[in-house]
């Protein structure tokens, strides 16, 4: 080969790797914008005890009342998925879908909730506390087993249905996990599988508790504090808008066209305390180009008015006092569009009782 020809044979070679390198780039950039641009979506999830039992007021939705819910939503055209189905279509079709779970398993589900969904051709999920089975007002393994059959998701809700962050944390996981444990056995035994979604009793939970549920190849947990369930979210701090007591339908409504107020911390882990004098500083960030509206702070229902906006940071002072177990701070807004988003922070205090 002449000289000439071994230049020529060079030049067109890193020609070829200049373009296979800027090939690359556009590849990568590629990956990177589709990775920033993950699919929006979100989900409302909702959470219920019992059904058309009139002697626990703070616990039961009236028959008439889940009714009215779910013909609303049938009429407003909201798919009701299993909390498993949302999870695996939550991404993949479009669409207004809702979860409706209920905690607990009493009998009530079965016998007032059931028929009203089945009427409506709607789901549920069902979280069940194992112990308590066939006990008083609990539904039997046959019936939960029928419930299953029919459709309805079975979800753990822990064996002994306990306040776990009550546990010192160095015990807390050991505890948690040998709760898991008997409750899997009873899954196992009785519905022939281990359950993969869990719903925490009282909804409190902590950082080691999710660990364990990680470790235990669970998919999805469910809190018990309001929210939208949103692509940002923990899978193991998913919020459910609580509906038990009386509901009004407009309040439902509301709750039901909730979006998520995606706060850049969206982790939602509990605070736990473990004082009843000090106040705690909460500082909770959030993007000012995506929510236009002021926002507004409520701690336990009741509007926090020295709260302390600067830069798109929110900063919250609180002291639980020595009366209240659970504490709500909640954060509302409206997005560009105008409409609502809904935020929760717990904070809980294990050294006040239930
Ligand atoms: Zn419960």
């Amino acid at each position: 080969m002449t000289p000439f020809g071994r230049v020529y044979k060079w030049l067109l070679v890193m020609l070829l790797v200049g373009l296979f390198f800027i090939g690359s780039l556009k590849a990568w950039e590629y990956a990177i914008t589709k990775v920033a641009q993950a699919k929006k979506w979100n989900i409302t999830t909702l959470v219920y005890h019992r059904f058309g039992d009139e002697r626990y007021p703070s616990t039961n939705t009236s028959v008439a009342d889940f009714e009215a819910q779910l013909t609303w939503l049938k009429e407003n055209d909201y798919q009701s998925l299993t909390v498993s189905e949302a999870h695996s279509k939550r991404d993949k079709q479009a669409g207004k879908f809702i979860c409706i779970t209920v905690d607990d398993g009493y009998r009530s589900f079965m016998e007032n909730g059931l028929p009203v969904l089945k009427k409506l051709g709607m789901k549920a999920t069902l979280f069940v506390n194992t112990e308590s089975i066939g006990w008083g007002d609990y539904l039997t393994w046959d019936e939960i087993k029928s419930l299953q059959k029919q459709g309805v998701e079975i979800g753990n809700h822990s064996h002994n249905h306990s306040h776990f962050v009550n546990k010192e944390e160095a015990d807390r996981s050991i505890y948690f996990e040998s709760d898991l444990k008997l409750s899997e056995e009873l899954f196992d035994k009785y519905l022939g599988q281990k359950p993969l979604v869990y719903a925490y009793p009282f909804g409190e939970f902590s950082q080691e508790m999710i660990e364990v549920l990680n470790q235990r190849h669970y998919k999805l947990a469910f809190a018990q504090f309001s929210g939208v369930w949103n692509e940002t979210t923990n899978r193991k701090s998913i919020p459910r808008f609580p509906m038990s007591g009386k509901v009004s339908m407009e309040k439902f409504k509301s709750r039901v066209r909730m979006k998520p107020f995606k706060l850049k911390d969206q982790s939602q882990i509990p605070i736990l305390v473990n004082t009843t004098d000090d106040e705690i500083g909460l500082v909770l960030e959030y993007n000012q180009d995506t929510y236009s509206g002021p926002v507004n702070c409520f701690i336990n229902g009741r509007l926090y008015k020295d709260l302390k906006k600067e830069n798109g940071a929110l900063w919250i002072k609180y002291n639980t006092g020595n009366s209240r177990r659970r504490s709500i701070v909640t954060l509302t807004t409206q997005n560009n569009n105008g409409e609502w988003c809904w935020f929760t922070q717990l904070i809980i205090n294990p050294l006040i009782d239930e």
